[in-house]
């Protein structure tokens, strides 16, 4: 069990591929923060990626946070799908586009796998548009699964979705 007392850093990933992107990743960001939700943030520049899964939908803008938390990962997921709601978005199919998409890659060192969530998130871990902006705010990280740290982890990612630096 967590102890909800106890400090944790978090790394998420945000992406976005409907509306103005960047606005609603830095308004998400900045929600994390003014809700008390995470604490000492830190984001990654923005990066676009091509489309994984389904082709035909808009380019995705992604970024990775580092932040501090003494909520529960499961309470820390309910504001995320809180905040996700709030920024518009729609339910649709697995891997169609999104106004926001949130998810919790890493909780500390804890391994959680329940119906409603999994840590480290399992499928995020093997793609660049995860790993690509963590490795930039995170590289030392050990991921507690496989005991590499997010640097390696890019660095070994068979994924051939190219993830390019947006710099304007
Ligand atoms: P996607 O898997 O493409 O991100 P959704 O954002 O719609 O799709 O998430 C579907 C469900 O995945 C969520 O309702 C949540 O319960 C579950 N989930 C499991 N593990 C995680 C995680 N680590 N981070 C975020 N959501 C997770
Ligand atoms: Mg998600």
């Amino acid at each position: 069990m967590t102890d909800t007392c106890k400090i944790n850093q978090v790394l998420l990933s945000l992406g976005a591929n409907l509306g103005d992107r960047r606005t609603t990743l830095s308004d998400a960001v900045e929600a994390l923060r003014q809700t008390g939700t995470l604490q000492n943030i830190t984001a990654s520049s923005f990066y676009e990626t091509e489309p994984f899964g389904v082709k035909e939908q808009p380019a995705f803008l992604n970024i990775a946070i580092s932040g501090y938390t003494a909520l529960s990962p499961h309470i820390l997921l309910l504001q995320c799908k809180s905040l996700e709601a709030k920024f518009g978005r729609q339910k649709r199919e697995r891997w169609h586009e999104r106004e926001l998409d949130i998810d919790i890659i890493y909780f500390g060192n804890e391994i959680l796998d329940t119906p409603r969530l999994t840590i480290p998130h399992p499928q995020a871990t093997r793609r660049n548009f995860v790993l690509v902006p963590l490795a930039e705010i995170a590289p030392d990280f050990v991921d507690p699964n496989i005991g590499i740290t997010v640097r390696e982890l890019r660095d070994k990612c068979s994924d051939e979705c190219k993830v390019t630096l947006k710099t304007h």
